[in-house]
């Protein structure tokens, strides 16, 4: 009956909740605020909205993305890493709605690498300008199908050129591609804000190529380029606006703060909600779509294109001390 009364900005307190209760008071305080809040009051939110504390009816699609996105960000405010933490992220992965501006980002950043890495010609005179001897055609119809012809440093370069390439099609500063030594053969290369780590000890490494065309695009093209856009958000670079900004917010909350990211090792235990990180998502779409291109533009066979599609997933192990410990405060900007 007094509904009305009570709204907030555009979004209506939920019938089912007492005009005088504490639910109320803090519903009305994330939809004035946009849901700019301090973390405890915007974890509180997020218990009460998966909890019921709201009525039955209440989901968060009710509120508008950037009340969603700021709620997110919010939420990760002054948080620990711990498995309450780290489960109400992976509730909220699943909530929010962030799908459609994934995706949206990810076509916008997909035609970028079609434009770069599926242009033979222009290829060609990048390699020719670095100076680089033989053809990219034959080098990487090699790296693809002799592999095993070829020095660690060798490949290492490769790599290097196809970063190069997809990061000058991003506008961002290439990172340096190095080769690392990681006992753990699962784990295949990680993004540490400065550089793309590539376990030259991997069974990727050894025996699958394309999944290792498939890790540099998702450690560069796809980690650095949301860091990148991340900082430009928190730097103000990219605005309420911007076709990148929902998504920036995002990027900004995963890759420029530890409590905002779940690691592959992670205190649930789940494997799955590290993929389902919003980084995560986006970089396996990129990732997946840069090997598939390469492998079209050089017409390599279709056996290998059918080994990427079941091929172990890149980057299973990031440590949490060396991807996370870039923070925007203390470590110099890459772009
Ligand atoms: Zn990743």
């Amino acid at each position: 009956m007094q509904k009305t009364e009570l709204k907030t900005s555009a979004v209506e307190l939920p019938a089912a909740v007492s005009p005088n209760s504490h639910e109320a008071n803090l519903f009305r305080q994330v939809v004035a605020n946009n849901g700019n809040v301090d973390g405890q009051t915007a974890r509180s939110f997020v218990n009460n909205a998966f909890y019921g504390g709201f009525g039955p009816n209440f989901s968060f699609e009710k509120l508008d993305i950037n009340t969603r996105v700021n709620l997110y960000t919010s939420v990760i405010k002054n948080a620990e890493v711990t498995p309450n933490h780290q489960a109400m992220l992976a509730g909220l992965h699943e909530t929010l709605g962030f799908d459609k501006y994934l995706a949206e980002y990810g076509r916008r950043q997909e035609q970028k690498l079609e434009q770069a890495l599926g242009n033979k010609r222009a290829l060609e005179a990048a390699w020719k300008a670095e100076g680089r001897t033989s053809t990219f055609a034959d080098t990487v119809t090699k790296f693809v199908h002799a592999s095993t012809q070829m020095t660690n440093s060798e490949k290492i370069a490769t790599l290097q050129f196809i970063e190069n390439v997809a990061a000058r099609a991003d506008g961002r500063k290439a990172l340096e591609v190095v080769p690392f030594h990681d006992d753990n053969r699962g784990s295949i290369g990680l993004h540490n804000g400065m550089q793309i780590k590539i376990n030259v000890n991997s069974e990727a490494f050894e025996k699958s190529p394309t999944t290792i065309l498939n890790a540099v695009v998702h450690e560069g093209f796809a980690h650095n380029g949301q860091q990148v856009r991340g900082q430009k958000v928190v730097s103000g670079e990219i605005g309420p606006g911007h076709p990148d900004y929902i998504v920036g917010k995002i990027f900004a909350a995963q890759m420029l703060t530890k409590a905002g990211y779940i690691a592959p090792t992670n205190a649930l235990g789940s494997h799955d909600a590290y993929e389902r990180n919003p980084v995560e998502m986006d970089a396996r779409r990129l990732g997946d779509a840069g090997a598939r291109i390469l492998i079209a533009s050089y017409g390599l066979n279709e056996s290998v294109a059918t080994r990427l599609a079941s091929a172990p997933h890149a980057e299973p192990s990031a440590p949490a001390n060396d991807r996370r410990g870039f923070r925007p405060d203390l470590a110099p900007r890459v772009a």
